[in-house]
């Protein structure tokens, strides 16, 4: 109860909705103090006329609000191959779905060729950082156009650059690539070289790239598998799929270190934000120092985006090696793989001196790419990291010892940018808890996601993001939201009544519905143990097995209730 007291608001409502969504509870703690049933979502197997009715009437609105994009899809369907057009695609509402064709993007806003004119919080996957068209990175970028782009040598402002990012990462050496999923390809292969050692141990839920050095998934007896169609098992054989958080990979990583060249870990997974494992990471660091296996942390997205360094900044944890991309880029495309001198020497052979007889002294991995240190990108990273460390030493002092980049006061970009997040954030999850709605939203500096709590994308998280498209505010299919420097309070006051907007009318129209209480939840709040649920045994348990995790669960959920009640009161 004491460590629950400590948390934020907005932690503690985050794990408040966990907590429901693990136990299975639908009740809500709402802000009165009495408990009513969450709402559930409604599914698209579950329509009935009236939605039907709403789905046809909102088709013709969007058709007349965005009819220029819409007569691109079968103009241009054919031709231009994107796997991105289908994703999330449900049947009942697919004449509802297609992307909309942007003219133009300007701060924090992005423009269609139908005239409408949208806040951006899709944050173009996590890359502008400060909104579109930044003045200094478009000055920079135009520069080095003038000065031709000139591929082979080496230029005053790669020198420049990659000297600014290790000062802002604290790793001795960096590279460019021309992609992230090079930079993971790249350190996997230096982890590899270093140790002579075959496996990649990385975590379920993670996602590092498009490689197939990392694509495998893990089934239900903790085998790696090939992720799709085109990916061969025998790359997933060389991979160690485990659970993120869970001490029981930690021992695994132990009894297996002799096979392991590096661990691979998205210290924040984007898709499960609200996961941030710190002391599992902090053993874990222990256990690969102890056992010389590299730990490589993929900051592709958390990378100066909560903190210069990453979540490696905000939970103190220094990795041999990490991968950057997406902000580092300001916008065009590129990877980085930053690391302490023993790896990253791997891959020149390490420094040799003019006069004497030194000579690059280890062994070099295969590394390339035509555009890795592209002129343009290298230009637009230079003005990117010039204004992250100008915007750091607005830092003030005593906001730099304690307040990890959340200080309300401190006017450096990463504490207003990850404290105004943190507030819209508990604006939204008050509002969802006092409506009883199943969502939530996760966050991590600026970082943030809206989540369903027990449904996975359904038709009505689908209409949610389309009428706030409509109500102005454009979001990433993928999930991930941000914001950027570019988003005035005003902006953000905007997303907020959009969101409360669309809401509304998916309440109106029927999207969310009571469901019905399945007995014996009121027993969560009694305090009274309730009947060990029945499972039907599996391969892999004893009825034994079952039976004692169902108490301890059991003994879990009275345990999190009670303190749910003393929060509460
Ligand atoms: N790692 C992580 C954590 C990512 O989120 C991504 C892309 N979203 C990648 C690697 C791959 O980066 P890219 O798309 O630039 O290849």
């Amino acid at each position: 109860m004491r460590i629950f007291d400590g948390l934020s608001e907005t932690d503690k409502l985050q794990l408040i909705s966990q907590i429901k969504s693990l136990t299975g509870m639908t009740d809500v703690v709402n802000g009165s103090g009495t408990t009513t049933k969450r709402l559930k979502p409604l599914d698209q197997r579950d329509l009935e006329d009236n939605h039907r009715e709403f789905i046809q009437k909102l088709t013709e609105k969007y058709e007349a609000f965005v009819p220029k994009s819409k007569a691109n899809v079968p103009k241009h369907h054919y031709h231009f191959v994107d796997q991105r057009r289908n994703f999330h695609l449900i049947k009942e509402i697919k004449q509802l779905h297609f992307q909309i064709t942007y003219e133009k993007a300007e701060g924090a806003y992005v423009h269609d060729i139908d005239g409408n004119k949208y806040i951006d919080i899709s944050g173009d996957m996590g890359v502008n950082i400060f909104g579109h068209k930044a003045p200094f990175i478009v000055d920079a970028v135009k520069a080095a156009l003038d000065r031709g782009i000139p591929l082979a040598g080496y230029s005053e402002t790669i020198h420049n650059a990659t000297k600014l990012i290790s000062e802002l990462t604290g790793h001795d050496r960096v590279l460019f690539t021309q992609s992230g999923t090079e930079a993971v390809m790249v350190a996997t292969r230096i982890a590899r070289a270093a140790t002579n050692r075959k496996k990649i141990a990385l975590f379920e839920g993670a996602y590092h790239g498009l490689s197939d050095v990392v694509m495998a998934m893990r089934d239900m007896q903790g085998n790696s598998l090939a992720a799709g169609p085109g990916m061969l098992q025998e790359f997933a054989d060389q991979i160690i799929v485990l659970k993120y958080g869970d001490e029981e990979s930690l021992d695994i990583i132990e009894a297996n270190a002799s096979e392991i060249a590096g661990v691979l870990v998205e210290p924040v997974q984007s898709r499960h934000i609200y996961n941030k494992p710190v002391e599992f990471l902090k053993e874990l660091r222990n256990i690969t120092i102890e056992k010389d296996i590299p730990l490589i942390f993929d900051e592709m997205i958390t990378g100066f985006r909560v903190s210069p360094k990453g979540a490696q900044g905000i939970f103190n944890i220094t990795p041999d090696i990490s991968t950057y991309g997406k902000i580092p880029g300001g916008g065009l495309p590129t990877g980085l793989v930053a690391g302490s001198q023993k790896y990253m020497d791997l891959i020149d052979g390490g420094t040799w001196e003019f006069g004497d007889d030194s000579m690059p002294k280890s062994k070099r991995v295969g590394m390339g790419g035509t555009h890795s240190q592209n002129p343009l990108k290298v230009a637009s990273a230079y003005a990117t990291m010039k204004q992250i460390k100008k915007e750091l030493e607005k830092r003030e002092d005593k906001c730099s010892k304690s307040c990890n980049f959340h200080s309300h006061t401190c006017q450096n970009m990463y504490c207003k940018l990850n404290t105004r997040t943190m507030r819209m954030v508990e604006e939204l999850n008050q509002y969802f808890v006092e409506h009883n709605l199943p969502i939530t939203i996760d966050f991590f500096g600026s970082l943030f996601r809206f989540r369903y709590i027990d449904s996975y994308w359904g038709i009505t998280e689908a209409l949610m993001f389309l009428l706030m498209r409509m109500n102005g505010v454009e979001t990433n299919i993928q999930g991930n939201c941000f914001i950027t420097t570019a988003h005035t309070d005003e902006d953000i006051r905007k997303v907020i009544e959009a969101v409360k907007k669309s809401l509304q009318t998916l309440i109106k129209e029927g999207f969310f519905y009571e469901a019905p209480v399945e007995a014996p939840k009121e027993e969560f709040f009694t305090e009274t143990p309730a009947p060990a649920p029945v499972q039907q045994p599996t391969q892999t348990h004893t009825q034994e097995q079952i039976n004692t995790n169902d108490s301890q669960l059991q003994k879990l959920k009275d345990l999190l209730v009670r303190d749910l009640k003393r929060f509460n009161q």
